[in-house]
């Protein structure tokens, strides 16, 4: 079992610019999370191709 050490991601929600973490969900395959401001909801799937992407944007 492969441990990945990185349970949560960093997001620019550009809806209110406020920079927040997200968490890894209970499948393990995605980061969500929701701005604290407005609940937009954001969604990050986990690449398979070893994409390790640390910052992303929400609208
Ligand atoms: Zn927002």
């Amino acid at each position: 079992m492969k441990e990945t050490g990185k349970k949560f991601l960093g997001i620019m929600f550009e809806c209110c610019n406020i920079y927040r973490r997200v968490y890894i969900n209970k499948e393990g395959n995605a980061y969500e999370g929701r701005c604290p401001k407005c609940f937009a909801e954001v969604k990050v799937r986990i690449g398979t191709d070893g994409s390790d992407t640390r910052f992303f944007r929400a609208r």
